[in-house]
């Protein structure tokens, strides 16, 4: 059975529209997210705002100024102008393997880049096991590809949207995941020439949000994540087989969580998608990763409560920091990745 989550999250969104608390006359303050009253008095409020692109670029700033390790680099601007993120560590070594997370290509996917800023402010700290980390791999971490989408800073409608404030597309209405082969908006412009064709990686985690809906095969069970390697028949065996492991590593370390119940995403092979065109072009081990719900979509049955914010940027952080670490230690060389063989696909409850 699987542990109980006593985790409730409370949002931006809570707060910007007054924050009040029905019934309770409590106003939430800031980032003061200790035990609330209205919730059963015996859960944990444990305040995982989501950071707003104003906050993210704040937060990423303060760490830069702290920290000598990180590097933060601005490597190109979205339709609206606004500055894309990338965070470095190390010094990007060519005798050490270089890995890239990438982060809402999909503005509404976005618990991976809350994920993503916990392990840029890991990384930044004297945390066990991070001078290994930074001592045998170089990182880049690109949060947030989408930041126009994310704001709802959109040259179309969002009205038929849940909430109206995240979208997939950017602005201009393209999905930034079918346009890594012309690269005709700036934002994959960008992430092509001034990170993967400037820094080289060898790894590269793409991480995303599904349905709520979505079951490990038919048991009815459902998963907290799904995974999928580069399926394009253009991509080098050999890569694909390294994306396999990194998978495997991926896979060990979130299945030995609570919440840890993954499937094997059924993607595509065009090679606009960054899981293909990364691996075939630039012969980049890739492994999507796609969180359970997302915080807005026309689909109502798509977008999950707060309630699971803390257990999937957990989950997020988790895929990350063992990459990390099996790059770090090499372990990744000897990961298995036969349980790709038997592990069942997705399937969707209820359509
Ligand atoms: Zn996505």
């Amino acid at each position: 059975m699987k542990k109980k989550l006593l985790t409730v999250a409370v949002t931006g969104a809570l707060l910007t529209t007054g924050g009040l608390i029905p019934g309770s006359g409590t106003v939430l303050a800031g980032d003061n997210g200790a035990n609330g009253p209205n919730y059963n008095g015996n859960e944990t409020i444990k305040n995982e705002r989501l950071h707003s692109y104003e906050e993210m670029a704040d937060f990423l700033h303060k760490l830069d100024q702290r920290s000598e390790a990180l590097e933060l680099e601005v490597y190109g601007q979205s339709v609206k102008g606004r500055d894309l993120y990338l965070a470095k560590f190390g010094a990007m070594d060519e005798d050490k393997p270089t890995v890239l997370f990438l982060t809402q290509q999909h503005g509404n996917e976005t618990l991976t880049t809350e994920g993503a800023l916990q392990v840029i402010k890991h990384l930044t700290s004297n945390g066990k096991n991070v001078k290994n980390i930074l001592e045998n791999v170089n990182v880049l971490i690109a949060p947030r590809l989408n930041v126009d989408g994310a704001e709802g800073d959109v040259n179309f409608s969002l009205d038929d949207y849940v909430s109206g404030t995240h979208t997939r597309y950017n602005a201009n209405g393209v999905d930034l995941n079918r346009d890594h082969v012309d690269r005709e908006q700036p934002e994959t412009k960008a992430l092509h020439e001034e990170v993967l064709q400037k820094y080289s990686p060898d790894y590269m985690i793409d991480l995303h949000h599904q349905g709520t809906q979505v079951t490990l095969g038919d048991t009815g069970e459902l998963v907290s994540g799904s995974i999928l390697y580069p399926t394009n028949s253009e991509v080098d065996p050999e890569v694909r087989e390294q994306s396999k492991k990194l998978g495997a590593v991926v896979y060990n370390a979130v299945e030995s969580k609570g919440y840890g119940l993954l499937s094997k995403y059924p993607g595509g092979t065009a090679q606009t998608i960054s899981r293909n065109g990364l691996a075939a072009e630039y012969g980049i081990s890739t492994l999507l990763f796609e969180m359970r719900g997302m915080a807005d979509h026309y689909r109502e049955d798509y977008v999950l409560g707060q309630k699971s914010n803390g257990y999937l940027i957990q989950q997020a952080v988790t895929a990350m920091t063992a990459t990390l670490e099996a790059l770090a230690d090499g372990s990744l060389e000897s990961a298995d990745p036969s349980f790709w063989d038997t592990l069942p696909e997705s399937n969707y409850d209820g359509e």
